[in-house]
């Protein structure tokens, strides 16, 4: 059991600087399995062969699992491609960056 981050049903909420070093790309700071992408659940983790996968969110990015994460090892698998997880990891070093601009910028004006 995760003890980070509230505890949503199969869903962990956590801050961005609980994965991040919020410097440089930060979808770099994730332990993902390169080029993996699954945009459901995945039944496994590829590196461990583990059951537990739990989808994470991270606040102030997308509403919802942003990606997914082994319960057993810590790996993460991506739920979207690196660059628009990046995107949306950025939406939250935003929030961190400028507290004043607190807020969600509507994605039709983020680019
Ligand atoms: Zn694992």
């Amino acid at each position: 059991m995760a003890n980070a981050g509230v505890q949503l049903d199969e869903k962990r909420l956590v801050m961005l600087d609980d994965v991040c070093e919020c410097e440089g790309r930060l979808v770099d700071d994730l332990d993902v399995e390169k080029g993996l992408v699954s945009e459901n659940k995945p039944t496994k983790c590829s590196k461990c062969g583990c059951k537990d996968i739990q989808g994470v969110e991270v606040m102030g990015t997308y509403e919802g699992t942003l990606f997914w994460e082994c319960e057993e090892c810590d790996s993460a698998i991506l739920r979207f491609e690196e660059n628009k997880t990046e995107e949306y990891l950025q939406l939250a070093k935003g929030l961190w960056t400028n507290p004043s601009d607190w807020g969600y910028v509507p994605r039709s004006e983020f680019n």
